[in-house]
């Protein structure tokens, strides 16, 4: 039994029963049997495809919108610009993926010699419920838009999400079954994975669950793309604006509730600006009003679960055990709901809860350093390597710095965000392989040589 359960007050919304291993062959079968007309319908009639969805998104953006509220707790207008943005992704695609399928000759001993990128078949997508909707169609359009199905187990939480994403392809006139959701657990993962009509995985979610699907993809010698977690750097020199810096900040740290694999997580701040930084930070971080996420005005919604709300608390009262010092929050709101206080930790260090683990909720922790090459090092001594800003006024610095940080997104003072246009994902244990933009989309194609004779003497 999977429960659909509201965050903010703890109704239960629906329940679903999980398929059983007939109907989960069933499902698979008909998927694979999708992909393989999907796989033969020319490229001009995918793309229409894709704008259908775009356009059927756009036109529910509100609906799907309250979905996500009500099963997730992020704030109504952010789950509203959550569909708009899963729109534009599906628009993107249509416009670009011709190009980024279109034949590469290559020059060779050949008479002709190219590059051509072939669907490898279904690709099983597991998914997390923190951007609910565009976790997954960031991967279903580049999915789609180069042959392959797509088969999504979505986390447990958000199983009407997951039965929304199915509804809208089909009613959008996709093949039926091309993305097929199953309403299953983690502990189905394993079975699917093996499953011979399966041909790759991609996965986003936490390091530990990225390491287990690693380890049984790699088992099968499957594909794999790794999206995992993140304590991104956000790093403010002494000639930053400070203002804009700590605007961009409060967003960077709080936007999602918190709940964001590319928040910046570690503010690693000049020591001569840091007290400034601290003050208009906590400032800013005051004005969020915290409340109902279908409210309007509520820019803090409640976490998506109880026990992530405690395991953040946890994190903060250990950090501050630790040394850290408390500037703001600090606390579970009290209510039936998993509200958290805004939270701004201050002289945290590497050594810290707060700064070596991933902290995935509304809770900033701020590091001081003595100088540029202090706040490189503390940056890339976290195990991730996600997302990383850089806050400088002297450009050619900024560049030098975004070469020695070891991430997958360095932003130049700019707020780190997935955009379509521009690859996105990580190094070290944030994983690898890449999603959105050309390489996102060659990353599930057979990248294929396609040799012709004679050879040229
Ligand atoms: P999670 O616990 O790893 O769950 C993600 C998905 O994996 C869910 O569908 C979950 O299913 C499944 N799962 C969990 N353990 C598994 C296992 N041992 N074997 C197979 N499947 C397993 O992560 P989460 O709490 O939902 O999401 C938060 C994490 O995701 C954070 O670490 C965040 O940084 C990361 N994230 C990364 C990105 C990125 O692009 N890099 C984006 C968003 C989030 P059940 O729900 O059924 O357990």
């Amino acid at each position: 039994m999977i429960l659909s359960q509201n965050p903010a007050t703890g109704e239960i919304l629906a329940s679903f029963t999980s398929p059983d291993g007939a109907e989960i062959d069933r499902r698979l079968a008909r998927a694979a049997a999708a992909q393989r007309d999907w796989s033969r319908t020319d490229l001009p009639a995918r793309m229409e495809a894709l704008r259908r969805i775009a356009a059927l998104l756009r036109s529910e953006a509100a609906q799907l919108g309250r979905v996500i509220s009500l099963e997730m707790g992020k704030p109504i207008a952010e789950a509203v610009g959550e569909v708009e943005k899963c729109a534009w992704n599906f628009s993107f695609y249509a416009d670009a993926a011709p190009g980024f399928l279109a034949d590469e000759p290559v020059a060779s001993s050949a008479s002709d010699s190219r590059v051509v990128f072939d669907p490898l078949g279904l690709v099983l997508a597991v998914m997390p419920w923190n951007y609910p909707l565009w976790q997954v169609m960031r991967a279903v359009a580049p999915v789609l838009a180069g042959g392959n199905g797509l088969v999504l187990k979505h986390a447990s939480n958000v199983p009407q999400c997951a039965v929304a994403i199915e509804d809208l392809c089909r009613r959008s006139g996709l093949p039926d079954g091309l993305v097929t959701t199953l309403l299953v657990g983690s502990s189905e993962v394993g079975a699917l994975i093996r499953d011979p009509r399966i041909a790759a995985v991609t996965f986003t979610g936490s390091t530990p669950a990225g390491r287990a699907i690693a380890a049984l993809a790699g088992q099968e010698l499957k594909k794999q793309v790794l999206e995992l977690g993140g304590s991104d750097p956000f790093i403010v020199l002494a000639d930053a604006d400070l203002e804009a810096a700590a605007t961009v900040a409060v967003k960077a740290r709080f936007q999602n509730t918190g709940q964001s694999c590319i928040a910046a997580k570690r503010f690693i701040v000049h020591d001569h600006v840091a007290d400034a930084f601290a003050e208009i930070f906590c400032d800013l971080t005051r004005k969020l009003v915290v409340g109902d996420p279908l409210a309007e005005g509520v820019t803090q919604g409640s976490m998506a679960r109880i026990s992530l709300r405690d395991e953040l608390d946890a994190q903060v009262q250990a950090s501050i055990a630790e040394g850290a010092r408390l500037l703001l929050g600090g606390r579970p709101v009290q209510g039936s709901g998993a509200f958290y206080e805004p939270t701004v930790l201050d002289h945290v260090t590497m050594a810290m809860t707060a700064g070596r683990d991933e902290t995935f909720g509304p809770a900033a922790a701020i590091l001081r350093v003595g100088g540029v090459q202090e706040a490189v090092q503390v940056a890339n001594e976290s195990v991730f390597g996600l997302g990383a800003a850089v806050w400088t006024t002297d450009l050619d610095l900024g560049a030098r710095l975004s070469r020695d940080i070891q991430a997958g997104a360095v932003f130049i003072n700019g707020l780190v965000a997935s955009d379509p246009r521009l690859p996105f994902g990580g190094v070290k244990a944030s994983g690898y392989g890449r999603e959105l933009g050309k390489l996102g989309l060659r990353e599930f194609t057979n990248i294929k040589t396609v040799w012709t004779g004679p050879a040229l003497v």
